[in-house]
């Protein structure tokens, strides 16, 4: 149905396009599958696969299961397609809170290097902008990796980032609002450059890398120093009026809670069960009355104190921090049913340090369980992401896959 139509051209490059989803998906796969999945014909599979094996972007393998059927078709030579991941990488950077990661994946997501470094100031966007017109040649350089097989650079962070257009809306870097991130740090580095907030990246990283079967909608639930949780509906990350859907960590969930210091706001989920949050209750109670206790004989000194001193302190049965933890995923389980009872996810997607204690997972499941819609509780699917340092950064990465290749007919 695709391929009948006026502008032969386009429809030719939305088959290519759609080709290459299909066998980055579904690889190895027969011609005759595609056909089958996309409606195509064979001779449309043909004049799109072909090229793309003579560019050694694409190699055949024998396809055992259909050998044995050789012998009633001879003259067949039954292969399946997969792509060569070598022929291109990709390189992702993830803007965080607490610092920058760098990913350099191959074509079908395998990460072949990794970096972090830590900000010497939470600079300003020139000053960033310098920064990284240095550290990702640099990292691309170390990773042994010739820049002209790097097809594209994803950047990401949090913030209201309009990934079609390459323009961060708002972010809480002071400064940053209205920039064209995408196409300034393009023209500086010679690379095409896609930007995204950090979590939406996260979606299509779960999508295109892990290759995870999501079924529709998805929610990612993501609790980190903010808090956010993005949709992906028939395929396609949720973006809203003004890059502005996912920011769940702003809606109020106390009217006279705390301050939120990122939007303003008082009592917002983010000022009420992020790690921030999280941070700020402990530093409170590191002397219980002046007294030492688990956590304190952890990390002795306030301004040191990190997530991963407070989670070990839970872990040793320290019962300050077990509390403060147990209210705020108190209201993450809340919030996480309400986003069940609004879209109804088939796919709800968890990823979070806090949830590497088994005692917070269940916590989480149990109280969303018993909250949201029986409907919701019984058919959305949870799936908890094993913490990983570098999934920001793999997932920025990917963003540059789907817009550079997978979008793409070249
Ligand atoms: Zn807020």
């Amino acid at each position: 149905m695709i391929e009948k139509g006026g502008n032969l051209p386009l429809i030719k490059q939305k088959n290519v396009s759609l080709i290459k989803k299909m066998v980055y998906r579904y690889s190895p796969i027969s011609r005759s599958e595609i056909a089958q999945r996309l409606s195509l014909t064979s001779p449309t599979i043909t004049t799109s696969v072909n090229p793309m094996i003579a560019q050694g972007l694409l190699r055949e393998l024998p396809d055992l299961e259909e050998r044995r059927d050789m012998e009633r078709s001879p003259g067949r030579r039954p292969v399946k397609l997969e792509f060569v991941p070598e022929t291109h990488y990709f390189c992702g950077v993830d803007l965080g809170p607490y610092g920058i990661s760098y990913a350099l994946t191959d074509l079908m997501g395998r990460t072949v290097a990794t970096s972090t470094s830590t900000y010497t100031d939470m600079g300003s966007y020139e000053s960033t902008m310098e920064m990284l017109v240095e550290s990702i040649p640099n990292f691309i350089r170390a990773a042994k990796q010739p820049k002209n097989k790097v097809l594209g650079v994803g950047v990401v962070m949090p913030g209201l980032i309009d990934g079609a257009a390459g323009k961060i809306n708002s972010t809480f870097r002071s400064g940053w609002d209205g920039h064209f991130l995408a196409q300034d740090l393009s023209e500086k580095i010679g690379i095409q450059v896609k930007v995204d907030n950090n979590v939406r990246a996260r979606i299509i990283e779960a999508d295109l890398f892990d290759r995870m079967l999501l079924g529709d909608p998805v929610a990612y639930f993501y609790v980190s120093y903010g808090i956010a949780c993005h949709l992906m509906i028939n395929g396609s990350a949720l973006y809203g009026e003004f890059a502005a859907a996912g920011e769940i960590g702003h809606t109020i969930v106390k009217q006279d809670g705390p301050l939120c210091t990122t939007c303003g706001n008082y009592g917002c989920l983010e000022a009420l069960a992020s790690e921030k949050a999280v941070l700020s209750q402990c530093r409170a109670n590191l002397y219980y009355n002046g007294v030492p206790n688990v956590l304190s004989e952890i990390c002795s000194d306030p301004e040191k104190l990190t997530i991963e001193h407070v989670l070990e302190a839970q872990r040793r049965g320290d019962q300050t921090v077990g509390r403060i933890l147990n209210g705020c995923i108190r209201y993450l389980s809340a919030e996480l049913a309400n986003v069940i009872n609004l879209v109804s996810p088939k796919t709800v997607l968890v990823d979070g340090r806090i949830f590497s204690v088994d005692q917070n997972r269940a916590q989480l499941l149990d109280e969303t369980r018993t909250l949201a819609l029986n409907i919701g509780k019984e058919r959305t699917r949870f799936i908890f992401l094993p913490y990983d340092a570098y999934r920001g950064a793999r997932g920025a990465a990917s963003i540059a896959v789907k817009e550079f290749f997978l979008e793409n007919a070249l």
